[in-house]
């Protein structure tokens, strides 16, 4: 093992010549977190945020004015009629989690129309057996999946025709699958036809990795709420866990009483010292997922030209910060995976390996040296020990960093290096 990073002339050439094709591609996402940051900055200006909203709360957290702030400026970036931006939610996941139950009650209906949800929902649902599981409770489950990466409208329509289904679940990412990741226009269009059928159907996004991705977000296509995670996309790497919840007052008001309980709902919750975390994350976020998307285009690029096969391609359209590369090998697979890990600011000893991770059913192989455990918009990979052996790349804070990272994978790629 190095102790130091070395990139051969022929990898630095590479990057080179790839840097030059993606001009127009990295002038597009300049635009956008152009676009974003205003959006950011005035959500910050018309709620008039100064220093005395990084203020800290404890006990109940009564009258915290540094969280309703948050949760204010999070409806106007959201274009949502109010939020729930909590350190008590542990993740996207357990927002998702709460936000279901929230909505959901006995012999209601939930129906999925992007196949099967995230694999951390599985036991939410009760896709797979748990005792405190959605199914447990009397809630139903029903799911539709994508055909050609597309909505099934055909099911869709007749489903909710003939059903009363009560909550619609699209999960705009792929997750571990191998589908294409739904973009904003993809979105609006199914939104517009659900509505146009029944409009009484709460439509709830599973954000997670999209958010500044493009110029507008779900609410402002007719999305009823829309749940994300504080370490993706809009913590900008500064929020140390936390998730997020916007949509429409009566719905955030549910989920704000199963967050916490009945009576005191969005009222209650310390902020512990989190306040300034969360907005200077949410300042760094549109710049942040540029990064990572830079990083994103990049990787395309290069692997293309060394033979791999990648999704998105670098000039496609994207709907979120994650980079596959289907490697259609094991080896392959682990060796790219060791190679971002040895470029990771925390942890670049480590070799990661395959191992079985809860909640997954495949054994999974790991990078992530990340200044905050788990969090995905620093620069991670992995990806499941299964045919077509594809690994899921995503984050980097800064494009600088990102590419480093994609250089030391490719080193790793073609040479001797460490392979168990
Ligand atoms: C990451 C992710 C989640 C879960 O978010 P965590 O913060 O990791 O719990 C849910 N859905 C999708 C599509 C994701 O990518």
């Amino acid at each position: 093992m190095h102790n130091e990073l070395i990139f051969s002339k022929e990898t630095e050439n590479l990057i080179q010549e790839s840097e030059k094709e993606l001009k127009e591609v990295f002038n597009n996402i300049n635009k956008i977190c152009e676009y974003n940051s205003i959006k950011v900055l005035n959500a910050f200006k018309k709620n008039k945020l100064s220093e005395t909203h990084f203020n800290t709360t404890t006990g109940y957290g009564y009258n915290d004015i540094g969280r309703e702030v948050i949760e204010k400026v999070y409806s106007d970036i959201f274009k949502s009629e109010d939020a729930l931006v909590r350190s008590q939610f542990i993740s996207g996941s357990h927002a998702l989690s709460v936000t279901l139950f929230a909505l959901l009650r006995p012999n209601e209906i939930l129906l999925s129309i992007t196949g099967t949800p995230y694999d951390t929902l599985h036991e939410v649902i009760g896709i797979k057996e748990n005792p405190s599981s959605l199914k447990s409770f009397g809630i139903n489950y029903e799911q539709i999946d994508l055909i050609d990466n597309d909505f099934d409208y055909k099911k869709i329509e007749e489903i909710i025709k003939n059903k009363k289904i009560k909550v619609i679940e699209i999960q705009r990412s792929k997750g571990y699958s191998t589908r294409k990741s739904i973009t904003i226009e993809k979105l609006e269009k199914v939104i517009k036809f659900i509505k146009n059928i029944n409009n009484n159907i709460i439509i709830m996004i599973d954000n997670c990795y999209c958010e500044f991705v493009d110029t507008k977000e779900p609410i402002e296509l007719g999305a009823d709420i829309v749940v994300g995670s504080l370490i993706k996309n809009l913590g900008g790497g500064i929020a140390p866990n936390g998730a997020y919840v916007v949509g429409k007052k009566d719905l955030i008001e549910l989920v704000g009483e199963r967050l916490t309980l009945p009576g005191e709902g969005k009222e209650v919750g310390p902020t512990l010292g989190i306040n300034k975390s969360i907005l200077q994350g949410l300042f760094f976020a549109p710049q942040v997922v540029a990064s990572s998307l830079k990083t994103a285009c990049l990787t395309s690029i290069c692997l293309e030209k060394l033979g791999y096969e990648v999704e998105p391609r670098y000039n496609e359209k994207r709907a979120d910060i994650v980079q596959n590369i289907i490697f259609h090998n094991e080896k392959d697979l682990i060796k790219y995976c060791q190679g971002i890990q040895g470029a990771s600011p925390i942890d670049s000893f480590v070799i990661p390996v395959p191992w079985d991770m809860p909640g997954y059913d495949d054994k999974v192989i790991m990078a992530s040296g990340s200044f905050t455990q788990g969090s995905s918009i620093e620069l991670s990979c992995d990806g499941p020990i299964r045919e077509p052996f594809i690994a899921y790349q995503q984050g980097s804070l800064t494009y600088q960093y990102g590419k480093i990272g994609l250089m030391n994978a490719i080193e790793f790629l073609k040479t001797k290096q460490k392979y168990e």
